[in-house]
């Protein structure tokens, strides 16, 4: 292997012209070929499109397993599809590497395409650099939606909120691994913990049949990637309301249970890297709401409401078992605070 093009050729050109159709993306005309890739959404559809950028050191650690950081990186893309209601077309990945290590490339490919292919979301286009330090990774999804799109400032005072899957299990696998690169070892416990947590971190699954059937259901929605404090807030903001949860109630991975109850609410309200949708429903929608986590196997569990907001009062109020309000300070990821 040489170089730049041998790399696109080898590892990132399954969806090239003659491929497309064996991809079923038939919105996809022109893939990795040309100067531009040429899709098409379908009839009364609009085109949901986001960015996610992932730096070594700052988003994942240099030595981490390749496949799953090929997975990861597709993942963080679609769970913002998701959290729109958005059925994928198709994918860019930009890719700065520092050297060509042919081994890393068809393990990073592999998890990405293994992704790309289990929700019809191509590799239609992109960019290969050499970067003077680090691996940094971009990718740029497309998806297509309809009206009414599911915006973060379309809560509804008396929602009920919902929360898919469980929480904690990535907060937790990332504190450990961090202690590993301080040069601590863990002990047995810690080291068993890690294994059970870490695939929350590493190869999180995005929501992405949940996210579309959502739409006629929700009124806003959102991935909490940075949190769940800190990312309903967005919600809470932009639709001009307040919520109140139920400590009681948040889905604890079971990973978790026997972890001191500080460090277990830490993760839960605070931890980032989660992958769930939350989103604000009709207390109408309840039993439609319960049949659809049945249909998908995907946990749906009702964790608080929204209330109006009053100006004496924080806009997110978190209630324990005695439902006493917690002092929550957890903000959640902030790169720049
Ligand atoms: P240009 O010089 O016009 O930007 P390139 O030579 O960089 O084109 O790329 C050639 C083709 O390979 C294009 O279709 C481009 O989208 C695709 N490509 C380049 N890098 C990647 C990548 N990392 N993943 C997928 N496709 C890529
Ligand atoms: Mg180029």
């Amino acid at each position: 292997m040489v170089g730049e093009f041998d790399v696109i050729k080898k590892f990132f050109s399954k969806t090239s012209g003659n491929q497309l159709h064996a991809d079923k993306s038939a919105g996809v005309m022109l893939g990795v070929a040309d100067d531009c890739a040429i899709f098409q959404p379908s009839p009364a559809h609009q085109i949901a499109t986001s960015m996610d950028l992932l730096l070594e050191g700052r988003h994942f650690f240099a030595d981490v397993d390749p496949y799953s950081l090929g997975h990861k990186t597709l993942a963080v893309n679609l769970s913002d599809l998701s959290a729109m209601g958005a059925k994928p077309i198709g994918c860019l990945l930009g890719l700065a590497l520092p050297s060509l290590h042919t081994e890393w490339l068809a393990a990073f490919s592999q998890g990405f395409y293994d992704l790309s292919e289990r929700y019809a979301c191509p590799l239609i286009g992109g960019d290969t650099t050499r970067s003077a330090q680090g691996i940094a990774l971009s990718v740029t999804v497309f998806g297509e939606v309809q009206k009414p799109y599911l915006q973060r400032s379309m809560a509804q005072i008396g929602d009920d909120i919902w929360l898919s899957g469980e929480l904690g299990a990535a907060h937790i696998a990332l504190q450990l691994l961090l202690k590993q690169q301080a040069g601590e070892s863990l002990g047995a416990e810690e080291q068993d913990l890690l294994e059970q947590t870490r695939v929350a971190l590493e190869k999180p699954i995005p929501r992405v049949e949940l996210g579309q059937a959502l739409h006629q259901i929700a009124h806003a929605m959102l991935d909490i990637s940075d949190g769940l404090m800190q990312d309903l807030r967005h919600i809470l903001e932009q639709s001009q309301v307040a919520a109140v949860l139920e400590e009681a109630k948040l889905p604890v991975s079971p990973a978790l249970h026997g972890l001191p109850s500080s460090i277990v609410r830490k993760a839960v309200l605070g931890g980032g890297d989660v992958y769930e949708l939350c989103f604000t429903a009709s207390p109408s929608q309840r039993e439609r709401l319960r049949q659809l986590s049945a249909e998908l196997s995907i946990p749906l569990t009702r964790i608080g409401t929204i209330r109006a907001r009053q100006t004496d009062q924080t806009d997110v109020q978190v209630l324990d078992r005695f439902a006493q309000a917690i002092e929550v300070f957890y903000s959640g990821f902030d790169h720049f605070s």
